[in-house]
C-alpha cells in the first residue's frame, strides 16, 4: 500500500502503532507483518522531534523513544567499544565451523544410522523438535551453534574474557543458560537492547572514529549467508557436495515454528528420508528474529550485500578451521 498523504494532529493521549493499523483495516488485510513506514525530517529538525517525541511518549517512567540509525559494519564495531566492549568478532566465524562439522555429521549418519538430519544451528527449532517429537531428537544435528562454536573459540584464546553475544535472536538467551553452554556464553543482547544501550550512553555514532584495519575479514560468504532461511541447509549441501560431486543431497526447509512443526511431522512420516532439512523459528530466519529493530526485507538486502563482500566463499578456508578439533574435544575429529 502506498500512503501519499499524511495528516498529523495532536490527540489527547498517545497512540500506538497497533491502534492506527487496527482501526484502518491494515492488520486483518492479509499483512504477513506491519508496514514499514519512513518519514523523513529536514536535517536541521531533528534534534527538535526527538524531543517532542520523547516529551509525548517517554511517559510513567518508560522509555520508549530511542534513535536508530544505519551502521556500516565497521561503526557498529566503533559503537560498541564505545559502549564498554573490548571486542567484536563476526558469529559467521561460528558458521563456518558449524557448516564443516554438519557436513561430516551428515555423512556420517544418513542413510546408515538416520533416515534424515536435521540441523541445529537455530535453537528455537531443535528446541521445539526435541519436546514436540522427542523421538526424533537424534535426528537433530549434535554441532553446537555458531554462537557456541564462536564463544568456545574466543574463550580458548582468552580465558578472562567474558563473551556476550549480540543478535536478533531471543532464544539465544535460553540457549546461552543451559548448562553446557553458560560457560562459553556470558551474556546475550538482543539488537533492540543494544540500541537501548546505545542510545541510553547517548553515543553519536556519526562521531565515531572508525578504524578500518579492524574490518571484519574473517568469516565466508557461506557462512555470512546462515542469517537468511535456507542459509544453512545450502552451504552444507554444498559442503558435502564437494567433497563428494556424485552425492544428491536433497534439501528441505521451514521458517516459522508452525511451518517448522509441519516439516517434522511429514519428515516422521517418512517424506523426507535421506534429505538434510533446516528449521527457522522465525519468518525468513534470523533477519526476521524477535530482537531485531529492521525491516527483515530490507536486512535481506544488507545481508546479501554483506555476503558478497566476503574475503572467501568456502567455509573450509576459515582461519580458524583447525580450531575445530579443540572445540569438538574430539581427537578423531577429521576436516
Ligand atoms: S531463526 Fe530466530 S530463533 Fe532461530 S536462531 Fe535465528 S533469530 Fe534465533
Amino acid at each position: 500500500m502506498k500512503v501519499t498523504d499524511i495528516h498529523i494532529r495532536k490527540t489527547a493521549s498517545p497512540i500506538t502503532v497497533t491502534d492506527c493499523f487496527v482501526n484502518k483495516g491494515l492488520v486483518s488485510g492479509g499483512h504477513a507483518s506491519l508496514p514499514d513506514i519512513d518519514v523523513d525530517y529536514a536535517s536541521d529538525r531533528r534534534q527538535e522531534i526527538k524531543e517532542y517525541l520523547e516529551e509525548r511518549y517517554n511517559t510513567a517512567g518508560r522509555r520508549r523513544v530511542f534513535s536508530a540509525g544505519t551502521f556500516t559494519t565497521m561503526q557498529l564495531k566503533a559503537a560498541l567499544k564505545a559502549v564498554g566492549f573490548y571486542d567484536v568478532v563476526e558469529v559467521a566465524i561460528g558458521a563456518d565451523l558449524c557448516t564443516v562439522d554438519e557436513a561430516h555429521d551428515f555423512l556420517e549418519e544418513v542413510p546408515g544410522k538416520l533416515n534424515f538430519m536435521a540441523t541445529s544451528c537455530c535453537p528455537a527449532w531443535s528446541m521445539m523438535a526435541k519436546t514436540a517429537f522427542p523421538d526424533l531428537a537424534k535426528n537433530i544435528s549434535m554441532t553446537m551453534t555458531p554462537m557456541v562454536f564462536t564463544a568456545r573459540m574466543m574463550k580458548q584464546k582468552d580465558p578472562e574474557a567474558r563473551m556476550c553475544f549480540i543478535g536478533p535472536c531471543a532464544a539465544k538467551k535460553l540457549e546461552a543458560s543451559r548448562r553446557t553452554v553458560r560457560s562459553d556464553v556470558d551474556f546475550v543482547l538482543t539488537f533492540e537492547e543494544l540500541a537501548g544501550i546505545i542510545e541510553a550512553k547517548d553515543v553519536d555514532t556519526s562521531l565515531l572514529e572508525v578504524d578500518e584495519a579492524e574490518a571484519l575479514h574473517a568469516a565466508s560468504a557461506a557462512g555470512r549467508g546462515f542469517a537468511q532461511s535456507g542459509g544453512v541447509a545450502k552451504a552444507v549441501a554444498d559442503k558435502i557436495k564437494e567433497w563428494h560431486p556424485d552425492m544428491d543431497v536433497k534439501i528441505a526447509s521451514a521458517q516459522g515454528l508452525a511451518e517448522c512443526k509441519k516439516l517434522l511431522m511429514l519428515a516422521k512420516a517418512g517424506k523426507y528420508n535421506g534429505y538434510l532439512l533446516e528449521g527457522m523459528g522465525c519468518p525468513g530466519g534470523c533477519i526476521g528474529g524477535a530482537g531485531t529493530i529492521a525491516d527483515p526485507a530490507r536486512t535481506a538486502i544488507q545481508l546479501n550485500k554483506y555476503v558478497k563482500e566476503a574475503p572467501f566463499a568456502d567455509p573450509e578456508q576459515s582461519p580458524f578451521m583447525s580450531e575445530i578439533h579443540v572445540l569438538k574435544d574430539d581427537p578423531d575429529f577429521e576436516i
